[in-house]
């Protein structure tokens, strides 16, 4: 068994869509405690809180993949129950400003912002007990969109979804810097790593690569 393979062992995901915008929040747990993550809790936040509660988890940190509502709108009730810190890259912050002031989309009444505990960068890596995951930063959909790599397992966001990729329309959005980084980071993975999106169902490098008809592979 190769080192990324005994880490995939060790981890439980779970995912959670929610009923409006099909978001995908992940609870990534151990299998061996009961340790767990918490990846952009959105609308369905009560649920996957329920699942926390019900299982005895610990959640030890928040991860947010980019500043949409659909991905932070349980963003401050986990960290408010939980006490997790949350970690984002700060280039979405302009994001939670402009759903703060009422300048973007669906942000439901009540949402309170939040502040980063842990501002991620290209190569950050953080810690889940024994285990180490990376920051992959992939600007595109939005400037601070960032992917989550743990060992072959990697948690997308909106840059990579099955045989799609993430709008480019939404204030931030760049299509050429969506391509470069699906082109340059994550098909630089390795071809068996599965891609968990911030919508629809999980795929891999490989596939995308070959199948993927917004950003064919040029290798
Ligand atoms: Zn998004
Ligand atoms: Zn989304």
């Amino acid at each position: 068994m190769t080192p990324a393979e005994a880490l995939r062992e060790k981890l439980a995901v779970a995912v959670f869509p929610d009923d409006l915008f099909g978001e995908n929040c992940y609870l990534i747990r151990r299998r061996d405690t009961t340790s767990a993550l918490v990846v952009d809790p959105g609308l369905q936040v009560e649920r996957v809180l329920g699942r926390v509660r019900q299982d005895g988890l610990t959640v030890e940190r928040i991860l947010v993949t980019h500043g949409h509502i659909d991905h932070v709108g349980g963003v401050p009730q986990v960290h408010r129950e939980t006490g997790a810190p949350i970690a984002m890259h700060p280039d979405d912050l302009a994001i939670l400003d402009w759903e703060r002031f009422g300048q973007m989309p669906f942000v439901p009444s009540g949402f309170t912002p939040f502040s980063i505990d842990t501002r991620l960068a290209h190569g950050t890596a953080l810690s889940f007990q024994d285990m180490s995951l990376r920051v992959l930063h992939t600007p595109g959909h939005t400037q601070g969109s960032v992917c989550f790599l743990f060992g072959l397992d990697c948690f997308a966001g909106d840059t990579l979804f099955q045989r799609g990729i993430g709008r480019t329309d939404l204030p931030g959005g760049d299509t050429q810097k969506i391509i470069f980084s699906i082109r340059n980071v994550l098909y630089h993975l390795p071809p068996k790593t599965v891609v968990y999106p911030g919508h629809g169902p999980s795929t891999t490098i490989e596939e995308e690569m070959l199948l993927n008809p917004f950003v064919p592979s040029d290798r």
